[in-house]
């Protein structure tokens, strides 16, 4: 899975964010148990599934035939997870017979007394026909679940006419047990068969591979869906609806993709990378895409950002980007690749546990940095590896915790930057340390030692042990079973008469454990790299290197490939020189940072101009963004290479990022060149040429913005025309805007959209628009995935909602401070 993380640095809006509750929630008893392997008394065999489903209710009238065996004991008992059911039959079959078995059902298990004592020899199979009723789950009697549902109803009456009729499963992690009863544990395998009865004109998505459709005479059509290969219950999908679908494929293997029918002319832009990554993982893992097909499909209001059901992906709609949102290039292409590596790393060797969940995440998000780096260049690799340490740190929880977890709150918890971010800079790391032949062979020993299997994170050592001959256990000791990371801080000191240099790198994490790393230091002199590989291992290392000439930079870490934050006290000179010598994605961002805190310096600046024209359009955008334009020397200087950059930077963001900076000196002699670049096909330039525009002529801005608001905009488009229709106070448009951001998909951009969204709610007159407004706003925050609601809602509550309906109600506008503030649902 992937999850949709929001991601908030700071809102410049309002009040500070630190206005939330600060006391310390009391320790958590839930973390006290332990999570262990779920005990196997059954094992599922195959499951065959005959379904239906009302609309009109939002249910799924179903019909299943579960085949089991005992584990290894006798048994004659069995327990199934069966949530939210009404049962009809619960029987046993001989031969054709149904045979009525007694049972117990809490509404959550089903406990079945079989008809005599089964050895592990026998298989047997249940039959049970039930209702499945999503919409009506509680949990714990209390609110119904919106997380946790398994099936998806969506608009199903067909009363949002903006938005398709759909349904759509999500099982992880427990919850596929919501529409047909299973075991529901990962280290369950079982073959499945689905029979899907649909309206006929909506097209199925299953696992595996469609095997007939049968029209029948009542306006139904009849789909089977056969997956003959063992996976996980949680993995198990099925998706109904109105769909395009474009038709690829790889070695012969169908790979489709289904979207929403305005978007099939862009579907290959979106998905149209798939089959070259099926080829790249399946020659890098020495392992062949294992499953008889691929296929992925788009949600509305799904509940994550994307799930790899085995061979059935499912990505929210959000992956639907439109031609111009494609210009910036494709922000879901990390998704793709995320997924598809998971149909190795999770569907087809599963973590046993959810504790070791590391052994699907930590893989699917390490495959990002693989496919970037083979597809797009090292620097994309490394920027993508630099980006997950940024997400890792972004929360301060996650050094507490170890990357395997026995003791955990819920498993919904288990899927955070630890396992995720942290994980994939792990296995990153392990490349490094063991080489790139004997990690993939390892990882080709793993998935033929765990296929159709489960393994926990001891299983993936022994495969790294096997191959490379060397004991392991002080890594996974370390990263696998250990929380944390290293923080350094290093000093460099040269002795000239006895040309020596000494580098001291102290750990300071202060936590009492000190991490044992393998570290390339790299020296250069005279124009010559020397790179030594040492250890370190305690609170302070330190090492001496011999020179004939000062050296020009001693840089540690050469392949900045360490989990860590640092202190590297280099200096400028060191600094320019890494930039242009060392030259790594890190090495360089490091001089940028480093430069940027030291605008006043010429070398500084001098870099920094450099960096504007960085080869990796990432550093453009950081160096620009890094400019201190209050210091005339920097604007100066800056001016011709921004020109340049915002006429023809083939990256289309650095483009935008040079239009907004441009638009700051407030030259008319660039008026010109902004209202060519309103009708950019990019939104982001179109966006910042427009905003520039109004800083020099708010006339022509504004007209523009009216002539645009005639077709659909969005992202950095929609907020410039809304925030100058916000300027010119015209509530005529305020509907457009308010359409514009609800119609967005729960996404980081939609978050970062929240601040102008609340300045134009302060500045409605019009009691009924502004109520529109708020309902947008309350139905975002209502559709935060479930991790971060509390989180986000609280901030959502008290940041915006709060102090709007403060400043309606000193405005003397009551009605408008009345509706709002009965929205709030902190207290
Ligand atoms: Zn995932």
């Amino acid at each position: 899975m992937k999850r949709l993380l929001i991601v908030f640095f700071s809102f410049p809006f309002f009040l500070n964010l630190k206005a939330q509750d600060s006391t310390q929630p009391a320790k958590d008893p839930t973390l006290l148990i332990y999570r262990a392997m779920f005990p196997h008394i059954n094992d599922l065999v195959n499951t065959k599934l005959d379904v239906r489903f009302d609309y009109s209710k939002s249910y799924l009238y179903g019909k299943a035939w579960i085949t089991l065996k005992p584990h290894f004991y006798p048994t004659d008992s069995l327990s199934l997870d069966a949530k939210g059911m009404d049962l009809k039959e619960v029987s046993i079959l001989k031969g054709n017979q149904h045979s009525p078995l007694k049972y117990n059902y809490d509404g959550s298990t089903l406990r079945i007394h079989l008809d005599k004592t089964y050895r592990y020899t026998e298989n047997y199979t249940i039959y049970i026909d039930y209702t499945s009723k999503p919409n009506e789950l509680k949990v714990q009697g209390s609110a119904a679940i919106t997380d946790a549902k398994g099936l998806y109803f969506i608009n199903p009456l067909g009363i949002d006419k903006e938005k398709p009729i759909q349904i759509w499963t999500q099982g992880e992690t427990e919850s596929n047990s919501a529409w047909f009863p299973t075991i529901d544990k990962p280290d369950q395998k079982q073959t499945v068969e689905i029979i899907m009865t649909v309206p006929a004109k909506y097209v199925t998505l299953s696992n595996g591979k469609q095997v007939s459709q049968v029209k029948n005479a009542d306006g139904t059509r009849t789909d089977t869906w056969k997956m003959d290969l063992p996976h996980s219950p949680y993995l198990v999908f099925m998706g109904v609806g109105d769909y395009a679908i474009i038709k690829d494929s790889y070695k012969g293997k169908e790979v489709n993709y289904y979207v929403e029918k305005e978007y099939a002319p862009v579907a290959r832009q979106i998905f149209g990378l798939t089959p070259e990554m099926m080829a790249f993982y399946s020659r890098i893992l020495g392992f062949e895409y294992p499953w008889v097909k691929y296929s992925q499909m788009t949600a509305r209001d799904y509940v994550s950002g994307a799930m790899e059901n085995t061979t059935a992906t499912l990505h929210t709609n959000a992956v639907q980007q439109d031609a111009r949102q494609l210009t910036d290039g494709n922000k879901y292409e990390e998704y793709v690749a995320h997924e598809l590596f998971h149909q190795w790393f999770g569907d087809l060797a599963t973590a046993e546990s959810w504790s070791n969940l590391t052994l699907n995440e930590s893989f699917a998000n390490f495959s990002e940095t693989v496919w970037f780096e083979y597809k797009h260049g090292k620097d994309a690799g490394d920027a993508q590896n630099y980006h997950d340490i940024e997400k890792y740190l972004a929360d301060p929880a996650n050094p507490s915790k170890n990357l395997v977890r026995y003791y955990y709150p819920e498993r919904e918890s288990m899927f955070d930057m630890v396992s995720y971010s942290k994980g994939g800079r792990i296995l990153n790391m392990l490349r490094n340390y063991v080489g790139d032949s004997a990690f993939f062979k390892a990882l080709n020993v793993y998935l033929n030692n765990f296929k159709f299997k489960n393994a926990e994170a001891h299983n993936l050592r022994m495969a790294f042990e096997q191959v490379t001959g060397q004991d392991l256990n002080w890594y996974w000791n370390q990263w696998y079973f250990g929380s944390g990371h290293p923080i350094f801080d290093i000093n460099y000191s040269y002795d000239d008469a006895k040309k020596t240099a000494l580098v001291v790198i102290n750990q300071v994490q202060h936590t009492g454990k000190f991490f044992r790393i393998p570290l390339a230091i790299d020296v250069y002199e005279g124009g010559v790299k020397n790179r030594y590989k040492v250890w370190l291992g305690k609170e302070s290392d330190s090492f001496y290197f011999t020179y004939n000439k000062k050296p020009d930079l001693i840089n540690v870490d050469g392949d900045k490939i360490i989990l860590c934050q640092k202190q590297d006290h280099k200096t400028l000179e060191n600094f320019v020189y890494q930039y242009n010598h060392a030259g790594l994605y890190l090495d360089r961002r490091e001089a940028i940072e480093y430069c940027s805190e030291h605008q006043d310096e010429v070398a500084a600046q001098s870099l920094l101009k450099q960096g504007m024209r960085d080869r990796y359009f990432d550093l453009r955008n950081l160096t620009m963004n890094s400019l201190d334009m209050d210091k005339p020397a920097i604007k100066t200087a800056a001016e011709p290479i921004l020109l340049e950059l915002a006429t023809s930077d083939p990256n289309r963001t650095v483009q935008a990022t040079a239009i907004s900076l441009l638009g700051s000196y407030k030259k008319p002699e660039y008026k010109e060149l902004f209202v060519k670049k309103t009708a950019d096909s990019s939104y982001s330039v179109a966006g910042n040429a427009l905003t520039a525009l109004s800083l020099l002529d708010e006339a022509q801005a504004y007209q523009l913005a009216n002539e645009y608001s005639k077709y659909p905009a969005k992202g950095d488009l929609l907020a410039a025309m809304s925030a100058i229709f916000i300027k010119e106070g015209d509530e005529s448009k305020f509907d457009l805007v308010i359409d514009g951001f609800d119609k967005m998909p729960m996404s980081q951009e939609k978050f970062n959209q929240f601040p102008e969204f609340a300045a134009l709610l302060l500045k409605m007159q019009n009691t009924d628009q502004f109520e529109k407004g708020v309902d947008a706003l309350v139905r975002f925050r209502e559709s935060i995935p479930a991790a971060q609601r509390a989180e986000l809602g609280a901030l959502i509550d008290n940041n915006f909602l709060k102090p709007i309906g403060q400043r309606k109600e000193a405005a003397g506008m009551k009605e408008q401070s009345d509706y709002i503030l009965s929205k709030i649902n902190t207290k």
